[in-house]
């Protein structure tokens, strides 16, 4: 239902600076394909070890692949009618 839809859309991703504690927002895209995350308060630059998180990477692309699905098949959907 279009609940689902909205939360999904809503839902904010990224990770905490380990330095000064803000939040660096960022999109599943980009934690796939980068190899750094900038912080834009205190400039530290963090290298992705995909590697080491790959569990976190792997449940990312789960929801990155689920929001995909939902959006074919809403696409499919208004394509039938
Ligand atoms: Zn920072």
């Amino acid at each position: 239902m279009s609940n689902v839809e909205k939360n999904a859309s809503e839902q904010k991703s990224g990770m905490k600076c380990p330095q000064c504690g803000k939040f660096i927002e960022t999109s599943i895209f980009e934690l796939l394909t980068l190899n750094a995350l900038e912080c834009p308060s205190c400039h530290l630059r963090l290298s992705i070890d995909r590697m080491k998180s790959k569990p976190a990477f792997d449940a990312l692309r789960k929801v990155q692949q689920a929001q995909q699905n939902l959006e074919e098949k809403s696409k499919y959907d208004r394509e039938k009618r």
